[in-house]
C-alpha cells in the first residue's frame, strides 16, 4: 500500500487537480495588480467591519486594475441562515461596492473561477486532500468525538497544550495498511493535515499591515475535511485563494494567529502563499475603554442600522475611508468633488491598532457629503428612505415641485448649509416650511427682544411698511437695516458694539424676531430664501398671524 492508494482508497472518484489547474489559470493582469476578496460567511448579519474590510480590498483592487471578487463561506452549515447571501449581495449593493466576480444572488455567479460559494466546491476541496493524502501530507484519522474529548481532558490534567499534534496524534502513525483497513471496515473518519511543523521553532511573516510578524510554527494535525465532507475553514482557504488567484487576502486580524498555519498549507501543497494583510477592528469607546465594535452590543455595529437612520452609503464610505488612511481627511478637503474611488488608498497606511470609531465624526462627515447633494438628489433619496422608514416625511415631499424648492434653499452655491446629516434628520429640518406643520408649533421662543408688544410693533411695521416680495437680496437686507433704525435700534451690529448703552438692541436681534415668527425657530438657513419659497401669501399669513 502506498500514498497513492491510500488517496484512492478515500477519494476513489475525485479529478486529479490537474483539471482545476487548468480550469482556473493564473490572471492575465497588469504587473502589480490586486486580487483579493470578500469572504464572508452568511450568517444574516453584515458587520460594519466587514464593509470597511471590503472597501478596503475593493479600492486596493480598483486603484491597481485588479479584482475584488465576493465569495461566500458556508461551510459552516450550522450559523447559515435563509437568505443570507442576498443580504451580503444587497449591503455592498447599495453601498456602490458591487464585486468584479462572485456571487449576484442566493445561487449565482459571475467570473470564471467559480463557484464562488464553498458548499458548492466540495469536489474541489476533495481533490485537493486527495493531492495531499497522495503527497503524504494528510491522512485519514478515526478517533471518535468521545476519544477527541479523553485527549483534550488528559493533557488539561497534565497542563500541557492542548490539540492533536506530536504523540497525541494518534492516527498519523497508524501504517497505510491500518488505515485501508479501517476504511474497508466502515469505521468513520476525518481527513487531517500532517504537520511537519515544530513549536519550539519560529516563523516570521510579513504582513503588510501589520508588519513582521513573528509566531511558533504550526505543530497541530488540523482537519480538513471534516465528517459532513466539507473542509474547514483554514483548509478552503488555502484552495480558494490558490485557485481564485488571490494575491492579497485582506481579512480581519482575528485571523492573524492561523497565519502561521496557513502559510504552512500553501508551503506544503507546493503553492504561492498571498500576501497576508490584517485589519485591525474597529474599536469603540466605552466609558473610557477601548474595546471592538460588538454586534450584541451596539447598533451601530450592523450596516442595516445606517439604512435604518438614513445616513447615506457614501458618507459612511467616506467615514470609513477616513479612519482607513489618515491621509484621506486631508485630500478630501483639496478635492471637494472628486469621486471617492480617485483616492490614492494605500494599504500600507492603515493603522496597526483599531481605530476608534466616532459617531459624532461620521455624521461631521455626512453632514458635508449630504452638503455637496443637488436639491434633487437630497429629493430622490430622502424620498426612498421615506417610504420605508417614515410616513410624515414621505408626505411633506409628497408636492415634488414645492419639496424641491424647500431643499434647493442655500444649496448648490459656495457654502451650502450642512445641517442635515441622516434623512431621519430631514423631517424636523424642513417641517417649518409646510402649513400644517407650521400651524401646530405652540411655542415662539424669542431671542433678546421677548416683549410681546415689542415684537407685535415690530412684526406689524415689517409688513406693513417693509416686506416687499420683489425685492433682491440687498434691498431686503437694506430694509431690514430701516426697520431696525426705524424703531430705535442700531441698524449696524458693529455700531451696536461701540456703544451698547446707546441702543437697546441691534438689526440682528429685529432680524431674529422676524425669523421665529415666520419660522418658530431662533436658528434656520438664509431667511431671505425661505421667505421667497414660502411665497407671499404666507409670508403675510405668518406674519398677521
Ligand atoms: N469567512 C471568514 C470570516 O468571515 C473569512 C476570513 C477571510 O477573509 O479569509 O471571518
Amino acid at each position: 500500500m502506498d500514498y497513492k492508494e491510500l488517496a484512492n482508497l478515500v477519494f476513489p472518484d475525485a479529478k486529479d487537480i490537474s483539471y482545476y489547474e487548468e480550469k482556473y489559470p493564473e490572471r492575465n493582469l497588469p504587473e502589480g495588480a490586486i486580487v483579493t476578496r470578500f469572504a464572508p460567511s452568511p450568517t444574516g448579519y453584515v458587520h460594519i467591519g466587514g464593509l470597511y474590510q471590503s472597501l478596503v480590498a475593493r479600492m486596493s483592487a480598483k486603484k491597481t486594475n485588479g479584482v475584488f471578487f465576493l465569495r461566500i463561506e458556508d461551510t459552516d452549515q450550522k450559523r447559515e441562515v435563509e437568505n443570507g447571501v442576498t443580504d451580503i449581495v444587497n449591503s455592498l449593493k447599495v453601498f456602490d461596492m458591487a464585486p468584479d466576480e462572485g456571487m449576484i444572488s442566493e445561487t449565482e455567479w459571475t467570473g470564471n473561477y467559480g463557484p464562488y460559494i464553498q458548499s458548492k466546491r466540495k469536489e474541489i476541496y476533495q481533490s485537493y486532500a486527495k493531492y495531499m493524502i497522495e503527497q503524504g501530507k494528510a491522512y485519514p484519522c478515526f478517533c471518535t468525538p468521545e476519544d477527541d474529548e479523553k485527549r483534550t481532558k488528559a493533557q488539561l490534567e497534565a497542563k500541557i497544550r492542548p490539540g492533536y499534534y506530536g504523540v497525541w496524534a494518534k492516527c498519523r502513525n497508524l501504517t497505510l495498511e491500518e488505515m485501508a483497513e479501517k476504511i474497508k471496515n466502515g469505521e468513520p473518519y476525518i481527513i487531517r493535515f500532517k504537520s511537519s511543523g515544530r513549536e519550539d521553532r519560529k516563523i516570521q511573516v510579513s504582513d503588510t499591515i501589520k508588519g513582521k510578524v513573528t509566531f511558533p510554527e504550526n505543530d497541530l494535525d488540523i482537519v480538513i475535511i471534516k465528517s459532513d465532507g466539507l473542509p474547514t475553514y483554514h483548509f478552503a482557504h488555502m484552495v480558494d485563494d490558490h485557485l481564485m488567484r488571490t494575491t492579497h487576502v485582506i481579512r480581519s486580524d482575528e485571523w492573524l494567529s492561523s497565519v502561521p498555519l496557513h502559510v504552512q498549507l500553501f508551503k506544503e501543497a507546493g503553492f504561492k502563499a498571498p500576501k497576508y494583510c490584517h485589519i485591525s477592528p474597529i474599536m469603540k469607546n466605552d466609558n473610557g475603554n477601548k474595546r471592538k465594535l460588538s454586534k450584541r452590543k451596539d447598533p451601530e455595529a450592523a450596516v442595516s442600522y445606517y439604512d435604518e437612520l438614513g445616513v447615506p452609503p457614501d458618507a459612511v464610505k467616506e467615514y470609513l475611508l477616513n479612519i482607513a488612511n489618515s491621509t484621506f481627511e486631508n485630500w478630501r478637503r483639496q478635492n471637494k468633488d472628486a469621486k471617492i474611488e480617485d483616492f490614492d488608498f494605500n494599504l500600507n497606511k492603515m493603522s496597526v491598532s483599531g481605530a476608534l470609531f466616532d459617531m459624532v465624526k461620521l455624521f461631521d462627515v455626512a453632514k458635508i457629503v449630504i452638503s455637496r447633494y443637488s436639491a434633487e438628489k437630497v429629493f430622490n433619496d430622502s424620498y426612498v428612505w421615506a417610504e420605508k422608514y417614515d410616513k410624515e416625511l414621505l408626505n411633506l415631499l409628497d408636492n415634488k415641485d414645492y419639496a424641491l424648492k424647500v431643499l434647493g434653499i442655500e444649496r448648490g452655491n459656495a457654502k451650502p448649509r450642512k445641517d442635515i446629516a441622516k434623512w431621519s434628520d430631514l423631517k424636523d429640518n424642513i417641517s417649518y416650511m409646510y402649513k400644517e406643520e407650521f400651524d401646530k408649533i405652540s411655542e415662539f421662543t424669542y431671542g433678546n427682544i421677548s416683549d410681546k408688544e415689542e415684537i407685535s410693533k415690530i412684526v406689524k411695521l415689517y409688513v406693513e411698511k417693509y416686506y416687499d416680495k420683489n425685492d433682491d437680496k440687498q434691498t431686503w437686507f437694506d430694509k431690514m437695516k430701516d426697520l431696525a433704525e426705524e424703531l430705535g435700534y442700531a441698524r449696524e451690529v458693529k455700531m451696536f458694539k461701540q456703544e451698547p448703552e446707546k441702543w437697546p438692541g441691534h438689526v440682528g436681534d429685529i432680524s431674529t424676531v422676524i425669523r421665529v415668527t415666520l419660522t418658530g425657530r431662533q436658528n434656520t438657513p438664509d431667511l431671505y430664501e425661505i421667505m421667497n419659497v414660502l411665497g407671499e401669501d404666507e409670508v403675510k399669513r405668518r406674519l398677521l398671524k
